[in-house]
């Protein structure tokens, strides 16, 4: 993965959902794909995601989330490898709840039930999205278990991470927004590269084209000339 790529997917996705930004960064990923990214099933973009940080980031997720009941600095590290390498989706991406089916949500479902406000209504509008076949309404009374033969069936949609607090003893799951996580590193990594380009454009009056050519070795040797 080049500087120039990073860059340019940092600047395409600036300022949009995260939603998109995962879609946006799941389609750079696997350009073959792009049409299709926005129907996957969640574990599978996130799959992608965790492959596309794998390549570019190393396979380690580390991060810090503050304890829910205490704001401790609570720090985590996942395995992003193992995580694409997990479980798939159900080959067939159907559920059948008595006798009504849904396929499993995607980011376009996910997407068009993001600027609802209300947690219910936007359940609602999930599953009237993802009930195929039928013309009776979603089993709404059945909701519960629609969600965990979702989760069964497609493990990776939603990845939990367990937290134990030192200092005060909490111990509770939270849910890692793959897509949140890798533009959160993504959004660092471009700001330091703009911050190299910004130091040797200045000191040498090279091209952001001709730094960014630089291997990386010669880069980090011509910033401790400047610094230095
Ligand atoms: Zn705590």
């Amino acid at each position: 993965v080049s500087p120039q790529w990073l860059l340019d997917l940092w600047e395409r996705g600036r300022g949009l959902h995260p939603i998109d930004q995962g879609l946006l960064a799941a389609s750079a990923a696997f350009p073959d794909d792009s049409e299709s990214v926005a129907d996957w099933p969640m574990g599978r973009r996130n799959r992608a995601l965790a492959q596309l940080h794998a390549a570019v980031f190393g396979p380690v997720l580390h991060g810090w989330t503050a304890c829910r009941d205490c704001q401790e600095q609570l720090e985590f590290r996942l395995d992003g490898r193992a995580l694409a390498e997990g479980a798939a989706a159900a080959p067939d991406d159907r559920i059948a709840i008595g006798t009504r089916r849904y396929r499993l949500p995607t980011s376009r479902d996910l997407a068009a039930v993001a600027e609802e406000a209300d947690a219910d209504a936007a359940v609602s509008r999930l599953l009237a999205r993802c009930l195929v076949g039928s013309d009776e309404p979603a089993d709404e009374a059945n909701v519960d278990a629609i969600g965990d033969q979702m989760a069964a069936a497609d493990p990776l949609a939603e990845i939990q991470l367990r937290f134990e607090c030192p200092n005060c003893g909490g111990a509770y799951d939270e849910p890692l927004d793959l897509a949140a996580f890798l533009w959160a590193e993504l959004e660092a990594s471009a700001r330091s590269t703009l911050a190299d380009v910004h130091r040797l454009a200045r000191a040498y009056g090279w091209s952001e084209a001709e730094i960014l050519a630089l291997s990386p070795a010669r880069r980090a040797a011509y910033l401790e000339l400047v610094a230095g």
